[in-house]
């Protein structure tokens, strides 16, 4: 699951990264990495061995001899010694293995190092705050409209969970339709992926049920007694798990690629811990619908174990295609951003690099300046296809390499349809205008005014 032999080259890379990473309490993994590497080639040598011994010993014992009975004595006491050998090497493939888990991807050189991410760019205007229009919450005006139901849910669900109700419940479906119709027009193949997923995927894919403050972020399936020795099952946060997942112990080829992929699902977040306004209405709850890009690509680098990507197919090119659609949306649906390239702190365990669009949400004037995430891209080179034992067939190559993975948000809906609410809000019609693009998916509907 890991590039060992990039491990032994440059432990202190990996330390440091780890360091710059917030993962500080495995920053000496890599070499320990090593050093359970070193015990493990000097038992294979002694494996070598011993086979070698033992076939000689088959020999003697064949031909029938004097010598037989010694050898037969000496097999028994030898097949006892391989096995112990055996037995300690995979000790030490688990113990690299449980080490190899814990260790996050490298950072890329686009990515600060620190805490503070990087502007980029500003996405359509920014609303006049000088401006005399009373600024409303997506709260407010979603209750005001009947669209927005939270009392309901709190007795359904309790905190962290909505209604949306009428007008409001089109308009998600609005948001996905039309998020669906820009990925297939630049040909991704849309996927409905199941919700429920083998913890030991997400785990691959960088997704562990505890986050760095040890906060519960995953919905675990409570297993009935008799199926205690089954894996262990959670509800799917995002439909990258599913989606990378698709492609487990498989097989891709080069001419394959680049393969992308457009789910729409159901999300889970425990979202433990999570405290504060950012809890209020819709910015942070536990179930979501998001449309989530999710693509297979070739390996950028060259050398041993890559091939030269072709332009079309580089992981570089897939991750710029994927933040051309979040303009492309962001920008149809006549939200203020900005675009950030994510720091090393917020890269997670999977990410090289990282950016993040954030829009202008006026009730969070007084968070962030109103700044709020509602795309997220990741490239995530080999890592998750490593541990998903995803690889890749190339003519260049005689061996099988992995190919690289990237996921980024083409539209989470309730962070975008509180956008919506909140800047497309008229206080003097009581209405909130629909973006034009989202009017086909609503029957030709203009505005959304009090049910
Ligand atoms: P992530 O998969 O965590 O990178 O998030 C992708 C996008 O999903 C974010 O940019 C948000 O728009 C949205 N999102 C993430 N978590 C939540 C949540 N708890 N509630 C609402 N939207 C969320």
């Amino acid at each position: 699951i890991i590039d060992i032999k990039h491990i032994r080259q440059a432990p202190g890379l990996y330390e440091q990264n780890c360091i710059d990473r917030n993962y500080g309490a495995h920053s000496k993994n890599s070499w320990r990495i090593i050093e359970l590497h070193e015990q493990w080639l000097a038992l294979q040598q002694s494996a070598r061995e011993l086979r070698s011994r033992n076939k000689q010993l088959r020999d003697q014992i064949a031909k029938d001899g004097a010598e037989k009975q010694k050898a037969l004595g000496e097999a028994k006491a030898m097949k006892t010694e391989l096995s112990e050998v055996e037995a300690k090497e995979t000790q030490l493939q688990e113990e690299i293995e449980a080490l190899a888990q814990d260790l996050p991807n490298l950072s890329s050189t686009h990515t600060p190092v620190g805490t503070e991410a990087t502007l980029v760019d500003y996405i359509g205007e920014h609303p006049d705050p000088s401006n005399s229009k009373p600024w409303k919450s997506h709260v407010d005006i979603g209750q005001q409209l009947g669209i927005l139901d939270f009392a309901g849910a709190s007795q359904t669900s309790g905190w962290g969970w909505y209604f949306l109700v009428g007008d409001g419940a089109m308009l998600e479906q609005a948001l996905v339709q039309y998020a669906l119709s820009v990925a297939r027009g630049k040909r991704w193949k849309v996927v409905a992926p199941p919700s429920l997923v083998y913890s030991h995927i997400a785990s691959a894919c960088g997704f562990q049920p505890r986050d760095q403050n040890d906060e519960q972020q995953v919905y675990a399936i409570e297993q009935p007694e008799k199926d205690k020795a089954k894996p262990q099952l959670a509800l799917a946060g995002t439909a990258e798990i599913p989606l990378a997942g698709m492609k487990a112990n498989a097989v891709l080829n080069e001419a394959e690629l680049p393969l992308k992929t457009v789910g729409v699902s159901r999300c889970y977040r425990a979202e433990a811990g999570a405290r504060g306004a950012d809890t209020k209405g819709l910015y942070r709850v536990h179930e979501f619908t998001k449309v989530e890009m999710f693509a297979w690509a070739a390996p950028d680098q060259t050398g041993e174990d890559h091939f030269a990507a072709t332009d079309a197919s580089s992981s570089e090119t897939v991750f710029e295609e994927m933040l051309g659609m979040q303009h492309e949306i962001l920008t149809a649906l006549g939200l203020h951003c900005r675009i950030l390239e994510m720091p090393t702190t917020d890269l997670g365990a999977s990410a090289i690099r990282k950016r993040d669009i954030e829009a202008f949400f006026p009730s969070r004037r007084s968070i962030d300046d109103g700044w709020g995430e509602v795309t997220s891209t990741s490239m995530c080179t080999d890592y998750q296809s490593r541990r998903l034992h995803t690889r890749l067939r190339t003519a260049h190559a005689n061996k099988l390499g992995f190919p690289f993975t990237l996921n980024g948000t083409a539209l989470a809906v309730p962070r975008v349809l509180a956008a919506i609410l909140e800047n497309h809000w008229d206080e003097k019609s009581a209405t909130v205008r629909i973006p034009p693009v989202l009017q086909p998916f609503m029957g030709g509907q203009t505005e959304i005014s009090k049910q």
